[in-house]
């Protein structure tokens, strides 16, 4: 298991939902984004119609599914959730679009993977609320026309541009959420550490904050596991110190990097020169998918700028060398 993946993992969903907070007011950075949506949610009350469709896009960990409850809450609805690929046929979508009430939010993580079949069907139902179901089959087919409560569905998903074109344009809100500044991760870390009642140092929470690759789902759990290593070794407070040593035990570097991060790097470092070398290429030699590199690990790393996109593929920067104490390639 990868320490710092962005990816929910078991031991997060328990906590997950305890830690999620519930307005916009609590819902630290992301300054743009928050402002966008309190205006149309406003507006949408005051006009007392649903909420325009919203689509949220950006790296795993970040708050998207955090923020589509949110909106549901501010908007005093019903927040229903369920993801892509759970939704098999166009009788799934159909039930669950069906058991709305007027004005819910309808949360659809990972939309992108939704069926083809499915999406089709999804399209009259953003647009003008009403379904055509096929009843029946071969010669006596027909179709019947379902009309639907207005409501608002909140897609998910890693990139807009996995979306097909048709689907992307029926969103009337379009919001990416980008990674933290370690000041908003340091508030997050130390609101974790309060529900947790485990008081931490500032500079300790700072520690974690830089860490923890500008993403939420990341810092509490790295707090999770320095908390542990803290109260064994008896502190009343969760020390920077500590803290250190804990993620030193965890392999998680000053950077915040895991050695799935430096067996990439590494890799077009020594086995290409620094690069410039294809997605595909990196993803073969290192044994992971590129669709994974592309949407996990990659986001981040050309975020702090150690990694480069050209049209010949990624390269190494000056700064990814300094940070492994290595000499940059001359040409
Ligand atoms: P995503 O859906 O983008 O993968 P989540 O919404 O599941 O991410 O968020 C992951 C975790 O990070 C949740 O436990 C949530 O409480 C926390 N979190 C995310 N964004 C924020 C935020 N802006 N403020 C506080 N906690 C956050």
């Amino acid at each position: 298991e990868r320490m710092i993946s962005s990816d929910v993992q078991e031991e997060d969903q328990t906590v997950e939902y305890s830690l999620r907070p519930t307005s916009l007011k609590q819902y630290i950075g992301q300054q743009k984004v928050k402002e966008n949506l309190s205006i149309f949610i406003e507006a949408a009350k005051m006009r007392n119609e649903p909420l325009d469709h919203v689509l949220l896009y950006g790296p795993p960990g970040l708050g998207k599914t955090t923020l589509a409850s949110i909106i549901a809450n501010e908007l005093g609805v019903q927040f229903r959730s369920t993801s892509g690929p759970a939704i098999e046929r166009a009788g799934d979508l159909a039930a669950i679009l069906s058991s709305l009430e007027a004005g819910d939010v309808l949360f659809i993580d990972e939309i992108h993977r939704l069926p083809r079949t499915v999406e089709e069907v999804l399209y009259p139902a953003m647009e003008d609320f009403f379904l055509d179901i096929v009843i029946g089959s071969g010669p006596s087919a027909r179709s019947v026309r379902l009309d639907l409560p207005p409501f608002t569905l909140v897609g998910a998903t890693t990139r807009a541009g996995l979306l097909s074109a048709p689907l992307r344009d029926r969103f009337g809100v379009l919001s990416r959420l980008e990674f933290y500044q370690v000041e908003d991760l340091c508030s997050i870390v130390e609101r974790t550490a309060e529900i947790f009642a485990a008081p931490i140092q500032k500079d300790a929470a700072i520690e974690i904050a830089r860490r923890s690759r500008g993403t939420p789902r990341i810092a509490n759990r790295l707090l999770k596991r320095v908390r542990d290593i803290s109260q064994v070794k008896g502190e009343s407070e969760i020390s920077k110190e500590t803290t250190q040593q804990a993620l030193q035990m965890l392999q998680v570097d000053a950077a915040g990097l895991d050695h799935i991060d430096h067996k990439l790097l590494l890799n077009i470092m020594d086995g290409f020169n620094g690069g410039p070398v294809g997605l595909d290429t990196i993803a073969a030699t290192i044994g992971e998918e590129s669709q994974t590199i592309e949407d996990v690990y990659e986001p981040f790393l050309l975020q702090i700028g150690f990694i480069q996109r050209t049209p010949r593929g990624r390269m190494l920067t000056p700064k990814a060398y300094k940070h492994f104490k290595r000499e940059v390639p001359k040409g």
